[in-house]
C-alpha cells in the first residue's frame, strides 16, 4: 500500500470527474517541511506561529522571526504558504505574556483580541511576515476573528507596516493574500459581508465544532457534542464555501476535519477547495478523492444538509 500511495507524490488532486482541489499541509515548525515535501503537499494551509513563541522565556524577536518565516516560503518555491498570525490564550499559554487568568479561556482574552491589545506583538510578527514575502508566496490569516470591525482593523495595521517598510526602502511581494480563519459561528454567519473584503477562508473546524455545539473540545464528558459530521455544522461549511465563491474568493479548510475519510465526500460535495492536513494524511485523502466524482458527492452533501442528525449521515457516507 505505501509503495501505491507513494506513486501520488507529484500528482495533482483531482476528482473522477476532473474537479481539481488541492491538498496542503499544516506545520508547526520549519522542520515539518521535510514531512512536507515527502508527502506531495501542493501548500501549507495553515503555518500555527505559535510555536515560535513557546517553550521559552522571552518573545522572539523581528529577525528570529524573520528567518523562520523565509525558511519556509524559499523551501516551498514558490507554493502557497499560509501563515496565522499568533493565536495564543485558550489552551496554549505563555508564561512570559503574564496572561490574566480567565474562568473560560476558550472564550477569553486570546488570539487576534490579544494581538489588537498587544500591538507590539502584532505588529512584530507582521513585520517579520512582510520582509519574509519577498521570498516567496505568501498568504496570511488572522485567527478567531469573531466581527468584521476586527478584521478591518487587523488589516490597517497591516497596511502600515507594510507602508513603514516601504519607506525604508525593504522589499515586500505586493500580491499577499489576506484571510481569516472561520472558526467563530458568528463569523459563518457574516460570511457573504466578510467575502467581500478578505481574499479567502480557511474554516476552523476544530474550534468551530467546539463553539457551534458548546461543548468544549478538550471535555471527555461531553465529547458526544463534539459532531464534526452535524448537519449543523455542514450547514454552517456551506454557507461560508457559497458566500466565498459569490464573490470569486476561495475556501479551504485546515481542522482536523479537513483530512477526516468520512469527511472529505462531505466537503468535495460542499464544493470546498483546499484542504489542510497533517502531511502524512495528505497522500490517501489524495487517493480517495481521485476515486470520487465531486458531481456525486455534490447530491450526497445536498441529502447529508437534510439529515437529522450525525448517525444519519455517517451512515448516507458509508454508503457511498
Ligand atoms: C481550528 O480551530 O480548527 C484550527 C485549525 O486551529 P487550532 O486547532 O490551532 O485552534
Ligand atoms: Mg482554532
Amino acid at each position: 500500500e505505501k509503495e501505491e500511495l507513494k506513486q501520488l507524490v507529484n500528482d495533482k488532486t483531482t476528482s473522477k470527474d476532473g474537479i481539481h482541489v488541492e491538498l496542503a499541509a499544516n506545520i508547526g515548525t520549519p522542520n515539518d517541511l521535510e514531512g512536507v515535501i515527502n508527502n506531495g503537499a501542493e501548500g501549507i494551509g495553515l503555518y500555527r506561529t505559535e510555536f515560535l513563541y513557546m517553550g521559552r522565556d522571552s518573545m522572539p524577536t523581528e529577525d528570529e522571526q524573520y528567518e523562520a518565516y523565509k525558511r519556509v516560503l524559499s523551501e516551498m518555491k514558490g507554493k502557497r504558504v499560509v501563515v496565522r498570525t499568533l493565536d495564543i490564550g485558550g489552551d496554549k499559554e505563555l508564561p512570559y505574556l503574564n496572561l490574566p487568568h480567565e474562568m473560560n479561556p476558550f472564550l477569553g482574552y486570546r488570539a487576534i483580541r490579544l494581538c489588537l491589545d498587544q500591538q507590539d506583538i502584532f505588529r512584530t510578527q507582521l513585520r517579520a511576515l512582510l520582509r519574509a514575502s519577498a521570498h516567496g508566496s505568501l498568504s496570511i490569516m488572522f485567527p478567531m476573528i469573531a466581527t468584521i470591525n476586527e478584521f478591518r482593523e487587523a488589516k490597517a495595521i497591516l497596511e502600515e507596516e507594510k507602508a513603514k517598510l516601504k519607506d525604508e526602502k525593504i522589499k515586500v511581494a505586493d500580491d499577499i493574500e489576506l484571510g481569516i480563519m472561520v472558526e467563530i459561528p458568528s463569523t459563518a454567519a457574516m460570511a457573504d459581508i466578510f467575502a467581500k473584503e478578505v481574499d479567502f477562508f480557511s474554516i476552523g473546524t476544530n474550534d468551530l465544532i467546539q463553539y457551534t455545539m458548546a461543548a468544549d473540545r478538550m471535555s471527555e464528558r461531553v465529547s458526544y457534542l463534539y459532531q464534526p459530521y452535524n448537519p449543523a455544522i455542514l450547514r454552517l461549511v456551506k454557507q461560508v464555501i457559497d458566500a466565498s465563491h459569490q464573490e470569486g474568493k476561495w475556501t479551504g479548510m485546515c481542522g482536523e476535519m479537513a483530512g477526516d475519510t468520512t469527511a472529505i465526500p462531505l466537503l468535495l460535495g460542499l464544493g470546498l477547495d483546499e484542504f489542510s492536513m497533517s502531511a502524512t494524511s495528505i497522500l490517501k485523502a489524495r487517493r480517495q478523492i481521485k476515486n470520487l466524482s465531486q458531481t456525486e458527492m455534490k447530491k450526497l452533501a445536498e441529502q447529508a444538509l437534510n439529515c437529522a442528525t450525525q448517525e444519519e449521515v455517517v451512515e448516507l457516507v458509508n454508503r457511498v
